[in-house]
């Protein structure tokens, strides 16, 4: 064993941040709500960059308010090993969804600082700004701006419900940087995630090797019907939009069930019905869904599959409907090196491991279309996630670290 192999970083320092970070947005049941650009969101940035530059690291903000965060290579020329995962919160979150990634890298270089080790290639922490989505969408815009897979303008204008525009919070909570960062800078990402689903945990395995992402559809489908009377309108005259969308949820649950054992899903996840009224046939639903399966062909031939079926949906409601918005993300492999890294670095610490795909979004699947990426998942407890509940112990979460940081630290020596 080399010198590096035998580095182990402090569980009880890295539980301690995350313990702090869990009093930022913290809720009555224990969880977090710490929104994007909320002043939570501002405290635990905060908090983090003045973590970051105790370490010795320099931090910089680019124009989405990613957080940027390098210590020093011996050879600092050369392209940076990214680690990092994000800081904000669902509206109902847990305390370990994206933190445990970022606070993870910050344990890495926090012992690398402890035993004055210095890599050939920088590595920079990273905090990805509004990755769950739940105040502005799309969700992993951060990222997606970053990759210049969505427009720096276009994020500025996304709004929240209260009609606040994510430029014009980025800019109130301080964090509009100028600083163009750019993907060309970077070597790699390496992202940490608690798995957010249940199978690590059910099959008593300690780590979960990423090795790509189901492929992801989603789409709001409107539905055009006719308002009128509820008492006086005959039967045979209604146009209810209600139940236009009442035929979309169950086709879409169907086409999700007919996939269930490759894995496929589908969802309806929201509506939104006008005139919503006491009295009153809806004439307008829209609806948000989602398609998902671990082969991106298959989650094509589901949406296919959706739009052969909207004439008989019309037919049988009555109804117009339609397919107003969609968008894609997933459905790719990670990067064949990265990912042996993972895997050769969970078999020198000798734990036990499960090659997965991740069914859940994350950055990492934006950074992957630009950057070798790979991802590593700890179990959490009953699979919970997107939850207040949502737990882990440190048994649970200090393999992954460890992986984490054996990859990294391979992956930042390596020449060239
Ligand atoms: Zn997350």
């Amino acid at each position: 064993m080399n010198r590096l192999s035998n580095i182990r970083p402090n569980m009880s320092r890295l539980w301690a941040s995350l313990m702090r970070s869990a009093e930022i947005g913290k809720t009555a049941k224990g969880g977090l709500r710490r929104l994007a650009l909320s002043e939570d969101d501002a405290v635990m940035r905060h908090e983090f960059i003045r973590w970051c530059e105790e370490a010795g690291c320099d931090v910089r903000i680019d124009a989405i308010g990613n957080i940027f965060a390098t210590r020093k290579g011996a050879e600092p020329d050369t392209k940076s090993v990214l680690v990092g995962s994000h800081l904000d919160t669902q509206v109902h979150g847990g305390r370990f969804d994206g933190i445990l990634g970022v606070l993870a890298g910050l344990e890495l270089v926090r012992t690398l600082n402890d035993h004055g080790i210095v890599t050939k290639r920088p590595i920079t922490l990273v905090n990805w700004t509004n990755e769950e989505g739940a105040r502005f969408e799309p969700p992993m815009i951060g990222s997606a701006v970053f990759t210049r897979q969505k427009a720096v303008e276009f994020a500025y204008s996304r709004l929240d419900r209260d009609g606040l525009s994510l430029g014009d919070e980025l800019a109130r909570i301080g964090f509009k940087g100028t600083d163009a960062v750019s993907a060309d800078r970077f070597d790699s990402l390496f992202e940490l995630h608690i798995e957010q689903g249940p199978r690590l945990e059910a099959e008593g395995k300690q780590v979960g090797i990423v090795t790509g992402a189901f492929g992801v559809r989603g789409f709001v489908v409107e539905v055009l019907g006719e308002t009128g009377h509820v008492g006086p309108t005959p039967m045979p005259a209604r146009k209810n939009a209600l139940v236009g969308a009442a035929e979309v949820t169950l086709a879409i649950n169907e086409i999700g069930w007919s996939r269930h054992e490759t894995g496929g899903k589908s969802t309806t996840m929201r509506i939104r019905t006008e005139p919503n009224l006491l009295g009153a046939i809806p004439d307008h639903v829209e609806m948000t869904c989602d398609m998902r399966h671990p082969d991106e062909s298959v989650v094509i031939a589901m949406l296919e599959e959706f739009k052969a079926r909207l004439p008989a949906l019309q037919e049988r409601s009555r109804c117009e409907i339609s397919i107003k918005e969609s968008w894609s993300y997933g459905g790719m492999r990670f990067d064949a090196g990265c990912v042996d890294l993972v895997r050769q670095s969970a078999e020198a610490l000798r734990y036990s491991t499960m090659e997965m795909l991740t069914e859940a979004g994350h950055d990492a699947m934006h950074v992957a279309e630009y950057l070798p990426t790979a991802m590593i998942f700890t179990p959490c407890e009953d699979g919970l996630s997107h939850n207040e509940a949502e737990n882990v112990t440190i048994a649970d979460i200090e393999p992954g670290v460890n992986v984490l940081m054996q990859a990294v630290l391979e992956r930042a020596n390596r020449s060239g």
